[in-house]
């Protein structure tokens, strides 16, 4: 039966293809089809992991002192229990002799499931049982994680070509990092069931150009692996099981939007300018070195964000270290040929977990607490490492250090003193860096914004991050999809914002950008201009098509209708003032 589902359109296209669902767990383990013909060797293995936990229990069991409490005995029986019942291998074994899935992906899909029923139930005698199956379900994980040579490996996403069609990923949730390990792979599209328009998951998802909906309540659930899905990244439509009408109209869309690509990319040559000539400077935001060659390609005069802190992310590796950065960040330097790159230094935090293991210290899981320069000032360490690494990359190009998220004075005094540690450090080293490197400030706090003469003074430029200034300005946790419909960046508050940042840096001469998705939305493009914003960085998908924009816009007559948009408040004023300046 047809259905369609709706979430929120993060990024544009259409998909169209065979979902593969992808368990909360695991995305934890390897996940990947195996081959047709071996799907009994793989249930076998999965009975091999079973017994060896068994044996691994009752070793316990056997070796418990006589003192143990009793709850150490009890605690391995049911254990034991859990382990012997035959419907928890039942299932899985059956997703793999018929969906193929390799054993760990078929038993934490099982797992989901069972752990789902579990959440229903008030008794909490019986809640604690999913905690047991949870446990045992992981040692035998673990066990199947043992009988491969190395556990955890990006090669164990199945190829989309090696399945035969084209698939769209389904989960509950991505997590930035996942979402990177998948850049690889020939998936076609992503649904999730959480997530917001600017969650960093979805900044990478428009990254990748893969169309992608998110905060699709219930998706994983309502998707079964191998239902062929639309998906609309342009409406946020998911359609499940369409009929045959249904995918040639699809199919049109989507050669429609490939011919449109193409004539989108004759603009590449041509000067950015307005049609009163004013110019403008399209700079990109890259989340991986390599992403510099395409930005190059389609004509950005720099990297305006480089966010450095994917290089943090990994779960399964140690930090980078100085020359590991160093490396990375010299590889985008040389790859812009002498334009700009505003490294911005790690930002992670809230929805972007740190990865290097337990070595490292905690960040903050909200929005509010210890992230981006708050955690490298608690880590200062770590952030004077990060600091030799673009100062030692600064002397092959323009390297600039860019600061996330500052807001108190003595955060900018403690920042400079450390970037003056880092040169010092490097001179008694002997290490070759541009003494004279710039150094901007993110205005995406309020109370920066608010304050902007301490920025102005300090810093050689700015960058605002309109992602977080809309965040922290409605109090709206931008990763939330249950508060996503509140997420306005035409919020009037916003918008005078803006404009005043914009309209203060020039006057001092301070060169200021947007580098929050904002800039890198067309339909923004024409009120930027007005506000007069002459610097915009974006995903380098989205450079020719804010372009296409610019060479339409008369600034001198934009800024003339600006005023009326920022006195209004009421929404069909406001309305009416947007219109107006659009026309
Ligand atoms: C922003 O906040 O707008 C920004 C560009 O940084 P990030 O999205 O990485 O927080
Ligand atoms: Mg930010």
């Amino acid at each position: 039966m047809t259905f369609a589902l709706h979430g929120i359109a993060v990024s544009k296209g259409i998909a169209i293809g065979k979902a593969v669902l992808i368990s909360r767990a695991a995305l934890e383990v390897s996940h990947y089809l195996v081959e047709a013909g071996k799907e009994e060797d793989e249930a076998q293995k999965l009975l091999d992991a079973f017994e060896q936990v068994r044996q691994e229990l009752e070793q316990l069991r056997q070796g418990l002192p006589k003192d143990a409490p009793q709850e150490m005995a009890a605690f391995l029986d049911v254990h034991g229990m859990i382990l012997a019942d035959p419907a928890l291998a039942e299932k899985p074994i059956k997703l793999i002799r018929t969906q193929r899935l390799n054993a760990a992906w078929a038993l934490t899909t099982e797992l989901n499931d069972l752990l789902e029923q579990f959440a229903d139930i008030e008794d909490a005698y019986l809640k604690e049982r999913a905690n047991d199956i949870r446990q045992v379900a992981e040692r035998v994980i673990k066990a199947l994680n043992a009988q491969k040579k190395d556990s955890l490996n990006d090669d164990d996403f199945l190829p989309a070509s090696d399945i035969g069609v084209e698939s769209i990923i389904v989960a509950h949730d991505i997590a930035p990092h996942d979402m990177l390990r998948f850049k690889d792979h020939a998936f076609t599209g992503f649904v999730t069931d959480l997530g917001g328009k600017t969650s960093h998951t979805a900044i990478v998802a428009r990254s990748m150009e893969i169309p992608a909906v998110v905060g699709v309540r219930h998706a994983s659930e309502m998707i079964r692996h191998g239902d062929w899905l639309i998906l609309d990244g342009e409406h946020g439509v998911v359609v499940v099981a369409p009929d045959e009408q249904l995918l040639a109209e699809y199919r049109k869309l989507q050669a429609q939007a490939l011919k449109e690509a193409r004539k989108l990319r004759q603009l590449k040559h041509s000067k950015t300018e307005t049609t009163d000539r004013v110019e403008i400077e399209l700079f990109a935001n890259i989340e991986l070195p390599e992403d510099a060659i395409q930005a190059v390609k389609l004509g950005a005069v720099g990297v305006g964000l480089f966010r450095s802190e994917f290089l943090f992310m990994d779960r399964k590796q140690a930090l980078p270290d100085e020359e590991q950065q160093y490396q990375e960040y010299r590889r985008v330097v040389d790859l812009m040929h002498g334009l700009p790159v505003n490294i911005r230094t790690i930002d992670v935090g809230a929805d972007k977990a740190l990865g290097g293991g337990s070595d490292v210290s905690q960040t903050g899981a909200s929005p509010l607490g210890l992230r981006a320069i708050r955690w490298s000032l608690t880590e200062p360490e770590i952030f004077l490492t990060q600091l030799r690494a673009i100062l030692r990359a600064s002397a092959h190009g323009q390297a600039r250090i860019m600061i996330p998220m500052l807001a108190h004075a003595k955060e900018i005094d403690e920042t400079f003193r450390l970037i003056e540690k880092a040169k010092q450090q490097l001179h008694q080293r002997g290490k070759a860096f541009n003494p004279n490197i710039q150094v901007g400030a993110m205005i995406e706090i309020p109370a920066a914004a608010l304050m902007l003469p301490l920025f102005i003074n300090r810093f050689d430029f700015l960058s605002i991050g309109t992602n977080d200034l809309i965040q922290y300005t409605l109090a709206i946790d931008r990763a939330d999809h249950a508060v996503a419909h509140l997420y306005d960046p035409l919020h009037p508050a916003i918008l005078n914002l803006l404009s005043s940042i914009i309209d203060q840096a020039k006057r001092a001469d301070v060169p200021v950008a947007i580098c929050g998705e904002m800039a890198g939305d067309p339909a923004l493009t024409k009120l930027l201009l007005a506000f007069g914003l002459t610097d915009f960085s974006m995903h380098f998908s989205q450079l020719l098509l804010v372009k296409r924009e610019i060479l339409k816009a008369n600034v001198g007559l934009l800024k003339t209708r600006a005023p009326r948009v920022l006195r209004a408040y009421e929404p069909e004023e406001q309305a009416k003032a947007l219109e107006y300046l659009l026309s």
